[in-house]
């Protein structure tokens, strides 16, 4: 006989901004369907039943910025952080798609494509004409929209500027992480982008990864910040919450490390831009390698960790720790508009996937804790924020008929302990179980995902003023 519910969570406290509330509940999932939330669902007319034991339920967590194309842990990391929909910020789709079909979880991902001098692009300074090539190749190929990599991969001003200009005309998602030829990633970058994008669409990545002190202090940097996100609401922007960050460790001939993150994490904290300084920094604990212990990355850090530099002869990822101020990770969570009230910053991140930064549930919890912003605001800039970015309107929220995306975590801990897709269960009390990924793309990029096998379904982009209402 076909039960009610596949499947029945009892007991849980159950938040949602959307529908604002925070209350002991029952929720009934039938299909892929969350259909009944309520007090005292009936057990007998659950076909499987999670018992809640008083968890915190929310909406899934969608994490607008992840990288899932550097190892084969992303999809993992996301799921064991209750993370159920991300937007992966640099591609390619056609990686990310392999890596899915052989690693992947049943999470719901949606790829950007970054443009590339010398790889996908010819050079830093391409023509519209090139740049409408770059961007209908990407979205054929599966990307939901394009990103311009400035702090790593910089285009130059004017072509920069172009490139915004045509995805703003063509209704083409676009992420520009801020920095050009001419300018750092910082806030002189981050003015650039906003003068860039005209009053126009932009999605503005990590804020606070502006704002770590280059030219004043990492606090009234932020605030300059929230101000221009202020004074441009058509840009949509996102921060994270963790104090390191990621970058790789690979030096040249002469032992000095490649990328210019590095020798300047180095430089600032009094190491040598050099091997040894890597080595001693990774001694000390300021700095941790990144190896994969059963599809996890795990940081690495003192001898260890220096053992694994040496024996990969530099050719290793690190994340330095403390590099994100936490002045400016919190006045960027907790930035408000005025008069609305609204968040400046639209919505919580990691810039992590890979790179094992994923802790908006667990950081995001001891904000909830400080008073930063309560559970309710905490799943608006979560879940239901992220969902409006991506125009993904059954997501975010805990409604009759949303899709049955379900994160279940130790309010004590921020440890996720359910993690729940589509009605069905890809975590289960820190069990992982593997499945296929959901990819959503255009239109355009249907057919990319149809020939691998992969489900999919198609969103267009909403490019138009953001909902930011903390009301319904
Ligand atoms: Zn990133």
């Amino acid at each position: 006989m076909p039960t009610r519910f596949d499947l029945l969570i009892k007991d849980v406290q159950a938040v949602d901004s959307l529908n604002k509330f925070n209350v002991q509940s029952d929720i009934g999932i039938k299909g892929s369907k969350i259909t009944a939330v309520a007090q005292g669902l009936n057990k007998e007319e659950a076909s499987t039943v999670i018992e809640g034991n008083f968890l915190t339920a929310i909406p899934g967590l969608i994490d607008t910025h992840v990288h899932l194309g550097i190892s084969s842990c992303g999809f993992n990391m996301l799921t064991r952080a209750g993370v159920t929909t991300a937007l992966d910020m640099s591609g390619t789709s056609q990686d990310i798609a392999k890596t899915a079909l052989k690693f992947g979880t049943g999470i719901t991902y949606g790829t950007l494509e970054a443009i590339i001098p010398g790889t996908n692009i010819a050079n830093n300074d391409p023509s519209t004409e090139e740049i409408r090539q770059f961007v209908e190749n990407a979205l054929s190929n599966g990307s939901y929209g394009v990103k311009i990599l400035g702090g790593h991969f910089p285009l130059t001003p004017a072509a920069s500027k172009r490139m915004v200009r045509f995805c703003q005309d063509n209704g083409i998602y676009i992420a520009w992480h801020a920095g050009s030829t001419e300018n750092g990633s910082d806030m002189k970058g981050m003015r650039e982008a906003v003068t860039a994008a005209a009053g126009g669409f932009l999605h503005l990545p990590h804020i606070n990864a502006y704002c770590r002190g280059s030219f004043a202090s990492p606090p009234s940097e932020t605030m300059e910040a929230l101000e221009l996100l202020q004074e441009n609401p058509a840009i949509i922007s996102e921060s994270y919450l963790s104090p390191r960050n990621g970058a790789n460790l690979i030096c040249d001939e002469n032992g000095i490390p490649k990328s210019k993150i590095v020798l300047n994490c180095l430089r600032k904290n009094n190491f040598s831009e050099d091997r040894e300084g890597v080595r001693a920094a990774i001694r000390k604990g300021f700095l941790a390698v990144m190896k994969d212990i059963n599809h996890e990355t795990c940081l690495i850090e003192g001898q260890e960790g220096v053992e694994f530099f040496d024996e990969q002869d530099s050719k290793v990822s690190g994340s330095f720790d403390n590099i994100n101020p936490l002045s400016s990770r919190l006045l960027a969570a907790a930035g408000r508009r005025y008069p609305a009230n609204e968040f400046t910053v639209d919505a919580l991140a990691t810039d992590g996937g890979c790179i094992p930064r994923n802790v908006t549930l667990k950081t995001g919890i001891e904000f909830v804790r400080m008073g930063v912003f309560t559970m309710q605001e905490f799943v608006h800039k979560a879940c239901l924020m992220p969902a409006r970015m991506l125009n993904l309107e059954n997501k975010g929220h805990l409604s009759i008929g949303a899709d049955a995306d379900i994160t279940i975590f130790n309010p004590q801990t921020g440890k996720a302990e359910f993690v729940i897709v589509q009605g069905r269960t890809l975590l289960s009390r820190g069990i992982l179980h593997s499945g296929t990924p959901t990819a959503f793309c255009t239109d355009k990029g249907l057919s990319f995902y149809e020939r691998k096998n992969l489900p999919v379904f198609s969103v267009t982009p909403n490019l138009t003023r953001l909902n930011r209402s903390l009301n319904p």
